[in-house]
């Protein structure tokens, strides 16, 4: 039997879209077509004016979108969910669908920064404003609400000092003053984090993380309660931001290891972790994880593992997170994150571009901060690249 939903989560990610594939492969077709034949005109009046019919034409939905989508629902505990082309057209698609002119916004000061470009430079143009706060103060999201805000916007673990939001007590807040809530959950994934079970409306993702995990797609998704869903794919119809059919098809499969991956992830960067903060040379470590992180408590109660994204400062500054990079071996210097091989970037070199240096050190982001995103590979090996990385001269490349 199929979709069982008392099945795990692991099982519900290899079945669950079973019920959508009506041929006899057992990895579903790629429906690589932007349009649909109707039978009649009838037909056709029935596929155009139902919202979300997966054979209708492609922006509006498509077979291969249902298939993953059914799995995506699973995995997050959600009743509907809308994959779209990125996570920035996830969450875009999302905002603009949720506020509009005169509306108010209670947001982070610490978002991913394609986040804090939608927030900061394209909402007030439109009349929306917003106010940043302090997210590990649940006490300043409370003082930040106004009669009009309509969204409380929050991620947690944040980007890149991973600073934890109470994601109930937040939820709790927002619904008493009628404000609906989204939740960014790229970092964690459910496999870590609900945050639908402690009461948040809406969770959105950049797909091209965890759930694609092979670094070889871009893509987002938005789950929640079928109708806030449909309120998003009105949006997301109308700006155009649709998964292409063949990304959608390898982001199901990608889904498919979701939680053996994740396993991994979790356990390579708290070995990694707690290797650098015995390491010399090494000024502070951020993970969830660790005893000594100052939220490590309220993670722990929101949060079943603690992901693959971690950050460390180095106590040599900006020149020796440069010359770390230019050690290592086997991570790569590269943008993005969640794939199944280690990226590391400059937490400076990243946000330098639309932060300045003291705006970077008041939330958090010292110049020798270097940000990792943990692969699978064998834990013994990255400790050991990375501590060869960490010495003056190093011995890789
Ligand atoms: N949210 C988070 C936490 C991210 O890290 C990113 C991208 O890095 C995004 C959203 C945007 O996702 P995408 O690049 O798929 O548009």
């Amino acid at each position: 039997m199929t979709n069982d939903k008392t099945d795990a989560i692991e099982t519900r990610l290899i079945h669950d879209d079973r019920k959508l594939n009506p041929t006899a492969a057992v990895a579903p077709p790629i429906y690589q077509t932007a349009t649909f034949r109707a039978g009649s005109a009838e037909d056709f009046a029935v596929r155009a004016g139902q919202p979300r019919h997966p054979e209708y034409y492609t922006r509006f939905g498509n077979p291969n979108h249902a298939q993953v989508e059914s799995v995506l629902a699973a995995a997050e505990g959600a009743e509907a969910a809308l994959v779209s082309a990125s996570g920035m057209a996830a969450l875009s698609s999302a905002v603009l669908a949720l506020v509009g002119q005169g509306a108010h916004i209670v947001a982070q000061e610490n978002h991913y920064g394609g986040t804090l470009m939608l927030l900061r430079d394209f909402l007030p143009r439109f009349g929306v404003e917003v106010t940043e706060v302090d997210q590990t103060d649940t006490a300043a999201f409370a003082s930040a609400m106004r009669p009009n805000t309509k969204l409380v916007l929050v991620e947690s673990p944040s980007n890149p000092v991973m600073k934890i939001t109470d994601l109930r007590e937040v939820a709790e807040l927002a619904k008493a003053r009628g404000a609906l809530t989204l939740a960014d959950n790229t970092f964690a994934t459910p496999m870590n984090q609900r945050p639908l079970d402690l009461g948040i409306d809406l969770v959105v993702h950049s797909a091209t993380k965890y759930f694609s995990g092979h670094s070889d797609l871009i893509a987002g998704v938005v789950m929640g309660s079928a109708s806030l869903v449909e309120r998003v794919w009105n949006a997301n119809v109308v700006l155009g931001g649709t998964l292409g059919p063949f990304d959608a098809w390898l982001l199901l499969r990608g889904m498919r290891t979701l939680s053996l991956r994740m396993e991994k992830h979790n356990a390579n960067a708290l070995a990694l972790t707690q290797f650098l903060e015995r390491h010399a040379a090494v000024k502070a470590v951020h993970y969830p994880g660790l005893k000594s992180h100052p939220q490590h408590e309220l993670a722990s109660r929101q949060m079943s593992g603690f992901g693959g994204m971690f950050s460390f400062d180095l106590k040599g500054g900006y020149d020796a997170a440069s010359r770390f990079l230019k050690q290592v071996r086997l991570a790569s210097i590269a943008a993005s994150l969640g794939g199944v091989e280690t990226l590391v970037v400059s937490a400076a070199a990243n946000f330098l571009h639309y932060m300045t240096a003291e705006e970077a050190e008041r939330v958090g982001i010292p110049l020798g901060l270097v940000r990792v995103s943990a692969g699978i590979e064998a834990a013994d090996d990255l400790i050991a690249d990375f501590e060869q990385a960490l010495s003056p001269t190093g011995k890789g490349n």
